[in-house]
């Protein structure tokens, strides 16, 4: 098989690129044509860059500067025809910089409604190619850390943090703490003095109940940060019996405050509540619209590993590395897409635009790659699990395999 690397490059910097793999003589003239996807639609036109190479001892290298925030289609030609094509991307060096990452920060376990024990859920989260999440049981944060201890003194590159999906007393509002150093659930249920504290400072509204979620979900807001958490506010749109499991007064109070540091975008809906993603999008964009910008996540809120959901929502940001400070950075700084990717349908990000469009070429081009990487990984913390004295040792071995993964594709 024919392989390029590295396949992204800094925009306006030589690069040196190695073509292998390709079944043709010693040297044989390689014709390669690179094709700017995205500026030859803008003026001026940008012309396809032509040029020649030979290959020598099995391999072509040659040099090459890509200009633009883009992607390229490269087409590999002899005087026989058509060789090969490689998809490649053209960055500016501020995401470049920065790695990609795709996690999960919703999720449930056996620690509230969900199938599997908390460890399961994490070692089959790391199969389906997660870099981070959290288990995040319904009012409970014991769960996460059972998840931490069974895989303590592991060497593992997934970020496998601690979490708790918030339900305050008295709020109906779902709020997602994402790794902070402590439950934000216990401290709202033995705090009651600061709750009423809370309430009586929060602007008056004319139904109570409405007043006291707004109150209550601004302290959770609030708490979660100040143990070091990220906040997710949790699907508006989600409809229960007679209609949204929320009042709008609520989700306007909100998402106008944004105390929050991610609006989940994109949740865990089955097929036939797909209607409630559609309106959670088109909430963001008109917000957007009116000015009221606000970080997104993607999420599964699955509730079992092989009963749907799992691995269809997640969230792809581009950071240094997958732990804490720096995805929640990366939220915080608006360097996250929801990414919405159900079994045989192509994926759908939401979000920024420029992020939209290098995502939709990673899932092409280099998260096939990265998730079978992700996939040995946690098919040994299966392993661990089960009692297999040899985990620790595979685990060992493969640590650090998806960084070089991503050095060879970043040509670092
Ligand atoms: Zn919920
Ligand atoms: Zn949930």
């Amino acid at each position: 098989m024919m392989t390029c690397t590295p396949r992204v490059v800094r925009s306006g910097q030589p690069a040196v690129f190695t073509i292998s793999g390709a079944d043709v003589k010693e040297g044989t003239i390689l014709q390669l044509t690179w094709f700017p996807i995205r500026h030859r639609s803008e003026l001026p036109y940008q012309a396809p860059l032509r040029q020649t190479g030979i290959v020598e001892n099995g391999t072509c290298q040659i040099t090459q500067t890509l200009s633009g925030q883009q992607e390229f289609k490269l087409m590999i030609s002899t005087s026989e025809g058509h060789l090969a094509e490689f998809r490649l991307y053209s960055l500016e060096e501020s995401l470049w910089s920065l790695n990609p990452y795709k996690g999960d920060m919703h999720m449930h376990s056996t620690g509230s409604d969900g199938v599997e024990a908390p460890a399961i859920v994490a070692a089959k989260g790391r199969k389906i190619g997660l870099d981070f999440m959290a288990l995040t049981d319904h009012a409970t944060y014991a769960p996460s850390i059972e998840a931490q201890v069974a895989f303590e003194g592991l060497p593992l590159d997934l970020a496998l943090e601690r979490g708790e999906e918030v339900h305050g007393p008295g709020n109906g509002v779902h709020i997602i703490h994402y790794g902070g150093s402590e439950s934000v659930n216990t401290w709202l249920h033995t705090h009651p003095h600061e709750i009423e504290v809370a309430v009586n400072a929060s602007p008056k509204h004319s139904d109570e109940r409405v007043h006291r979620e707004i109150a209550l979900s601004h302290l959770t807001f609030d708490r979660i940060r100040e143990v070091g958490g990220v906040a997710i506010f949790c699907h508006p749109y989600w409809q229960i019996d007679e209609g949204y499991h929320i009042a709008e007064a609520v989700t306007e109070a909100i998402l106008k405050d944004h105390r929050f540091d991610a609006y989940e975008v994109i949740g865990g809906y089955w097929p036939h509540e797909v209607e409630s993603n559609a309106i959670q999008v088109a909430r963001f964009h008109h917000e957007r619209e009116h000015g009221n910008r606000f970080p997104v996540v993607g999420v599964s809120d699955a509730h079992g590993c092989d009963r749907g959901l799992f691995g269809w929502y997640y969230t792809v940001l581009f950071a240094p590395s997958p732990k804490l400070p720096d995805v929640a950075a990366a939220i915080r700084e608006f360097r996250s897409v929801a990414v919405e990717a159900r079994p045989n349908h192509d994926p759908r990000p939401v979000g920024d635009f420029e992020l939209v469009l290098y995502t939709l070429y990673l899932h092409r081009e280099y998260f096939p790659t990265h998730d079978a990487l992700c996939a040995e990984e946690g098919q040994w913390m299966l392993a661990h699990l089960e009692g297999d004295a040899n985990a620790a040792q595979e685990l060992a071995k493969l640590q650090g395999q998806v960084a070089a993964n991503q050095a060879l594709f970043y040509g670092r």
